[in-house]
């Protein structure tokens, strides 16, 4: 985007804009990185945000303009323009997206740290609760199955975005499975996740907005490597 001299040294501003489905947790990620928050009722963003955070490379500041998507994800015409912003040719994309399709309510019903409980085959070696499990471990497995070929869809949907809006190959991406915290009741595999990444080239990192796993590292490495291709 731009570099810019004054008396401490040189500086760097980056525009990175964050993309994926609604509900992803991209807001999150963002107050996670830039203010340390986390919001499990968070509404859908309204108007364009962002948020500016600096770090230390080479003994210079690095400044990463962060852009969050206004909720209004589905619209491929609001994306573009939100794209625009970006002076210059040095924007770069962080790539937001999660096989994770959890519904809240879900969530808070597993509840955390909690899995599919097996039925205990001990004391009550109960027939119904046995075709019960088995049903719901089919039910489970048909799940996994949807979910990969519907990630895999998304995935290939918001690279196309990428590619119609940047061609330019410089451009650092990386693909970010959220919710890790909800590792248990997953339904897209670690592998399929850096497979999806490798096939386009992008960095891969897993996080969690709510416990804060990998947020720093993902912006981070992103910012590292955009500054990699300038300087
Ligand atoms: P966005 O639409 O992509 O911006 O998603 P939000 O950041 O608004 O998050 C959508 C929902 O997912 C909210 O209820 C968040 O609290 C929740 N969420 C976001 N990140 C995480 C995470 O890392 N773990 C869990 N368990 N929930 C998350
Ligand atoms: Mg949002």
């Amino acid at each position: 985007m731009s570099s810019s001299e004054d008396e401490s040294g040189e500086e760097y501003l980056f525009k990175i804009v964050i993309i994926g489905d609604s509900a992803v947790g991209k807001s999150n990620l963002l107050s996670r990185y830039a203010r340390n928050e986390f919001n499990l009722h968070s509404k859908a963003t309204i108007g364009v945000e962002f948020q500016t955070q600096s770090m230390e490379i080479d003994g210079k500041e690095v400044k990463a303009q962060i852009w969050d998507t206004a909720g209004q994800e589905r619209f491929r015409a609001v994306t573009s323009a939100y794209y625009r912003g970006a002076v210059g040719a040095l924007v770069r994309e962080l790539v937001v997206q999660i096989g994770e399709s959890i519904a809240k309510e879900d969530y808070e019903e597993f509840g955390r740290g909690k899995s599919w409980v097996k039925p205990s085959m001990g004391d009550s070696m109960e027939f119904r609760s046995s075709w019960f499990w088995f049903l719901s471990s089919c039910l489970h497995i048909v799940t996994i199955w949807v979910m990969s070929i519907y990630t895999k869809l998304r995935f290939d949907a918001w690279c196309e975005v990428l590619r119609s809006t940047h061609s330019d190959t410089t451009v650092a991406r990386m693909l970010v499975g959220n919710k890790f915290d909800l590792e248990n009741i997953r339904d897209v595999s670690v592998e399929e996740g850096k497979t999806l990444a490798e096939s386009e080239g992008l960095f891969f990192m897993e996080t969690s907005a709510l416990d804060s796993t990998n947020v720093k590292k993902a912006f981070e490495i992103v910012i590292r490597e955009i500054y990699n291709n300038v300087s």
